[in-house]
């Protein structure tokens, strides 16, 4: 049954990732995310919905557009293929430990994470508007788990996790994070407190190690790699 549903939640990842690329593309660059519809960036004709299916349809057309032959980047299914199997895996994840309440919070967390990290890589800031809305997503869903689940000290753990990082931040980070890197850090460690004080120190151990080896990594992708990493290790 468990595999199952992370083969579903593998299909819905997919479909997200889908709209992730949209978002990553669009949103620091303040346009809408709903209109216009996805259009070949070099002949500008608009994408066919039968070439809108994610992974396959880059497969099918050879990373090509269908019209003018432009070559498309292998990053956009990349992404589609890594939410996948990232929400799958979450999933599997959550399920083995009984918490299928805490599934739709963890599969924002990687949402969060693949957009966050990509929006880094291409060298722009987290958006005000994402870090507002994930503020309010992360703790919504949160509280959802924890009235169903009676984990209210779940709940306590992760409001500590946010505040502490805010003030630890405040104090030794300002320097070298951006606000946004450390607003990304502030959300994604709630969830993760929330199941075990293991899973943030995981990811803040996985972010400084990763923030060292690859130097040239931003901070904001270091710490959302390092959180969606931390998803899937064991609590002990
Ligand atoms: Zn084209």
């Amino acid at each position: 049954m468990i595999a199952f549903w992370a083969a579903m939640a593998g299909l819905f990842g997919l479909a997200i990732g889908s709209f992730l690329n949209v978002v990553i593309y669009r949103v620091p660059a303040g346009l809408s995310i709903v209109h216009p519809p996805s259009a070949c960036p070099k002949c500008g004709h608009e994408i066919r919905n039968r070439h809108n299916v994610p992974v396959l349809a880059w497969l099918v057309l050879r990373g090509r557009c269908y019209d003018c032959k432009a070559p498309i980047s292998a990053r956009y299914p990349a992404v589609e293929a890594v939410t996948g199997l990232l929400f799958a895996a979450v999933t599997a994840r959550l399920l083995h430990d009984d918490r299928a309440w805490l599934i739709p919070a963890y599969l924002y967390l990687v949402a969060l994470g693949v957009v966050a990290a990509m929006i880094a890589i291409d060298g722009e800031r987290l958006p005000n508007s994402i870090v507002s809305s994930s503020y309010a997503a992360v703790y919504a869903l949160l509280i959802v788990d924890a009235a169903i689940d009676h984990a209210w000290w779940g709940l306590g753990r992760a409001a500590i996790a946010t505040v502490g990082l805010a003030v630890l931040g405040l104090l030794v980070a300002k320097e070298r994070l951006s606000p946004d890197a450390r607003e990304l850090a502030q959300i994604v460690a709630a969830p993760l407190a929330f199941l075990s004080w293991w899973l943030p120190a995981y990811a803040a151990a996985l972010a400084v190690v990763g923030g060292l080896a690859v130097r040239r990594l931003p901070a904001a992708t270091c710490i959302a790699a390092a959180a969606i990493v931390a998803t899937c290790l064991p609590v002990p």
